[in-house]
């Protein structure tokens, strides 16, 4: 897969200081205060930073904790994960493959079938919606 490598100040002047702090600094943005937690419409949610295909809003659930939440991602090989023993947790960290922006967590407590909860800031994604076939 093709990847994408910026430096820091390219990123910089490519995204809002709200994605640069999430995808580049791996902040976590404040729950229920994201555009897509609460997102219903039927679409594609992409990388914010490079566009890559990440997850179809078919696997999004409502998982109530203020977080765009999906069980399965749009292919494996889109993401990356890596094990994040920060804060006293371990949890995986959810990387975006092409361009190794940060995305969020991956838990094992979400809905069949896959049992996972991807748990991404929406600072992170860049929804499409679907077009309605006429
Ligand atoms: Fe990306």
């Amino acid at each position: 897969m093709e990847t994408i490598n910026l430096s820091e100040e390219e990123w910089k002047q490519r995204l809002t200081p709200e994605q640069y702090k999430v995808l580049r600094e791996k902040a976590t943005e404040r729950p229920f205060t994201g555009l897509y937690w609460d997102n219903h419409d039927k679409g594609t949610y992409k990388c914010a930073a490079c566009k890559s295909e990440l997850f179809s809003s078919d696997t999004k659930f409502d998982s109530g904790c203020g977080w765009p939440s999906f069980y399965e991602v749009s292919s494996s090989s889109a993401i990356e994960l890596k094990k994040d023993s920060g804060f006293g947790m371990i949890r995986f960290e959810v990387i975006c493959k092409k361009c190794g922006s940060h995305l969020g967590h991956v838990f094992n407590d979400g809905p069949a079938p896959t049992n996972l909860r991807y748990c991404i800031n929406s600072a992170s994604l860049d929804f499409k919606k679907e077009e309605k076939k006429p």
